[in-house]
């Protein structure tokens, strides 16, 4: 049996200086237990932002997030701060978040005094326990922020995560300013991870060989749209929509000496304040028809699990 985190989202609009900017537009999708889902796409195509809605840290325009039967966008109070320790953030940089004057072991502690959860020696035995999880040595437990490398520190920010025994983690950009060979490193420490804990993740990237490396589904974001979702395999083997295309096209293709036509698109990324009418993609999709300028294409399912929103796939 396997359990569901369907994450339903509807219309976003964040008021700035009378602007409003569609920042995610009817983005839907769902977790599975223990899966990891990719959301990918440009810098400002509302990603980020759909993570942080998703536990109102960001307060939607409307739509649902359903966890464990509820509404997470409905609740408040002692209930949202319980969905907020199943569900931890990790982002890009831990460093700026951590006190630089407290030892590391210290703020890791935190939490689990802010939650009333044992006591100050059970909770050392849990924050070490969670350092030798996460691949630190102990004595990191007595050691200052700044005394760590950028991998290690990914490590603090995923202990601080796990630490409250979560069952989702997010991860917004979590390998993107670490070198290459830590970068798969850490991924591979979130495999094992996952697999130990049986976490899910909702993994955000702007990197396609990162996510394909480690999601088992994914969704493509443009302009605040999902434009096409489906399994890791299957998106790379057989990409639909014009704008996965061209997103795939750039990314290198490993072990072989194939050599792929790299699609470039033409324009720049429209503005979110202003997205174009129609398929939101029309200004720079080289398949353009004078339909996708009017009518927004809908969501719909070529195959098992494959969905896509493109004209080209209407009947
Ligand atoms: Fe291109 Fe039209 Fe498909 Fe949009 S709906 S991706 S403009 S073909
Ligand atoms: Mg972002």
């Amino acid at each position: 049996v396997k359990k569901f985190f369907p994450v339903k989202k509807g219309l976003l609009e964040f008021n700035k200086e009378q602007t409003f900017v569609q920042a995610v537009n009817d983005v839907s999708f769902s977790i599975l237990k223990g899966e990891t889902y990719g959301l990918v796409g440009e810098s400002g195509c509302g990603k980020s932002t759909t993570g942080r809605t998703l536990l109102k840290l960001i307060e939607p325009t409307e739509g649902q997030a359903i966890y464990n039967g509820k509404d997470i966008f409905k609740l408040s109070g002692q209930e949202l701060r319980k969905v907020r320790q199943d569900i931890q953030m990790v982002f890009q940089d831990p460093y700026s978040s951590l006190n630089p004057r407290k030892r590391i072991g210290k703020t890791l502690e935190e939490p689990l005094i802010i939650h009333n959860i044992g006591t100050p020696k059970e909770r050392t035995e849990i924050v070490m326990e969670i350092l030798s999880k996460v691949g630190l040595q102990l004595e990191h437990y007595y050691r200052y922020p700044h005394e760590f490398s950028g991998g290690q520190r990914q490590r603090i920010g995923l202990a601080r995560a796990l630490i409250l025994n979560p069952k989702l983690l997010i991860m917004d950009e979590p390998v993107s300013a670490l070198d290459v060979s830590i970068q798969s490193q850490i991924l591979n420490l979130l495999k094992t991870i996952q697999a130990d804990l049986d976490l899910s993740y909702l993994f955000i990237s702007h990197d396609m060989s990162v996510v394909r490396h480690v999601s088992d589904r994914i969704g493509v974001m443009y302009l605040g749209k999902l434009v096409e979702e489906a399994p890791t395999d299957e998106l790379f083997a057989n990409p639909l929509h014009p704008y996965t295309q061209a997103l795939l096209s750039a990314v290198p293709v490993p072990k072989s000496g194939e050599k792929k036509e790299r699609i470039i698109l033409k324009g720049e990324l429209p503005s979110p304040m202003n997205p174009p009418s129609g398929c939101v993609f029309h200004t720079r999709c080289p398949f353009a028809m004078d339909r996708c300028k009017l009518e927004v294409p809908e969501k719909k399912a070529v195959a098992s699990g494959h969905q896509i929103a493109c004209h080209l796939y209407d009947e």
